[in-house]
């Protein structure tokens, strides 16, 4: 009864952990979830009727035209014609698994990487090449011999303040990244959610905009610096590559909600914009630092990590081998919730690492929440 591409879909265990995460009394590091009182004020009001009716595929142009002028700012050569607007950064994903995934199609990733970017090129047969992440970028040794030896058709990769890992790629490994890619002829798929999510000084020049020859998608997205419900959010590409992208966005749902770009590009040229991520910066840091603080306190011998310079995640690794899915069900007994480090990696492994989430709790919270998970993880270790 089913495509052939069904066997390989597969469930997203973030969604499922943030079901239980929900709960009232939980205490959550398990999403990805900006915090409601973060968020601005979504105001229709003024937005014309007109916006009722169907509208372009590629997105509203006064949108687009503002998406290009922010993109030209942050260095990526972008002109109205290169920008799409997409439903959610997520959906951006699956254009280009369309565009260029087949069964057995070899595509790099990170090791970790984002687990919705894996769960979606999974589905269209790719077989994944891993690349690992040190707090400065990927390893770029290993990067070079896996790119001569399995010829991966793209790299996705998230440059700033990763998803799940929180680093920040420094200013030489972009600049030898955009170096091997152009000689190797690799699409780069360069997704950067978190770019103004910044607490602390590092390298935030697009990859993209570094490169000669080689073909390229940047995702951004208003979920993470505006309103997630919204799902709007857009693609920059190289102008080879737009008329793909353009057909396919059309068939996957003919446009984004009109009402939502609009209401995206009301906030996003609005004169408050900077200020509001300059009031956004100020508030994560704070929870930042506490949780950076927290986790002195009471996993200074339990695991090792780096303090993320931007995003919404700490990733831990705990000193002595575990199985950090396995303890899990432990924590959650303790209303408490975290991300195991297994589902991230595009190939299975057991894994010693967690994610933790700091946007979303309150600061006692963030105390508590640590300080329990603590105990359950000394406890487990034995
Ligand atoms: N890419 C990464 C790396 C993410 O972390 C997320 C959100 N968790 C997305 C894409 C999806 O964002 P959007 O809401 O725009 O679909």
């Amino acid at each position: 009864m089913f495509s052939e591409r069904i066997s390989r879909l597969q469930g997203s265990l973030v969604r499922e952990i943030l079901a239980i995460a929900q709960q009232p009394e939980m205490i959550s590091f398990a999403g990805g979830l900006p915090a409601p009182e973060a968020m601005p004020k979504v105001d229709f009001t003024g937005m014309p009727d007109s916006l009722s009716q169907y509208g372009p595929s590629e997105g509203e142009a006064w949108l687009r035209e503002a998406i290009a002028a922010e993109m030209s700012r942050i260095g990526v050569p972008a002109k109205p014609d290169n920008v799409l607007v997409l439903t959610g950064s997520q959906q951006g994903l699956d254009l280009a698994a369309k565009l260029f995934v087949d069964q057995g199609t070899p595509v790099m990733v990170e090791a970790p990487t984002f687990l919705a970017a894996v769960q979606c090129f999974s589905l269209f047969g790719a077989k994944f090449v891993e690349v690992g992440l040190t707090p400065n970028g990927p390893d770029l040794v290993q990067m070079e011999q896996l790119l001569e030896r399995e010829r991966p058709r793209f790299a996705y990769l998230i440059p700033t303040f990763q998803n799940p890992a929180g680093f920040c790629y420094d200013a030489a490994t972009r600049t030898r990244i955009a170096e091997l890619f152009d000689r190797y002829d690799v699409v780069l798929l360069e997704d950067e959610p978190y770019r103004e999510l910044a607490y602390d000084e590092c390298d935030r020049q697009p990859i993209c905009s570094q490169l000669k020859s080689a073909p390229w998608i940047h995702f951004g997205t208003f979920s993470k610096t505006a309103v997630p419900g919204m799902r709007v959010a857009y693609l920059v590409a190289d102008q080879r590559l737009m008329p793909y992208l353009y057909k396919l966005k059309q068939a996957a749902d003919l446009h984004t909600s009109r009402q939502g770009q609009w209401a995206m590009h009301k906030l996003l040229t609005s004169p408050d914009y900077p200020a509001h991520l300059e009031r956004l910066r100020g508030f994560y840091k704070v929870k930042r630092d506490a949780m950076a603080e927290s986790l002195d306190r009471h996993f200074h011998d339990l695991a090792d990590w780096v303090v993320p310079p931007g995003g919404l995640f700490f990733w831990l690794k705990l000193k002595r081998e575990a199985d950090t899915y396995a303890m899990l069900p432990k924590a959650l007994e303790r209303k408490v919730a975290f991300m195991p480090g297994q589902p991230f990696y595009a190939t299975p492994r057991i894994s010693n690492e967690l994610r933790l989430n700091f946007s979303n709790a309150s600061l006692e919270r963030i105390e508590e929440g640590v300080r329990i998970l603590a105990e359950v993880i000394r406890k487990e270790l034995g």
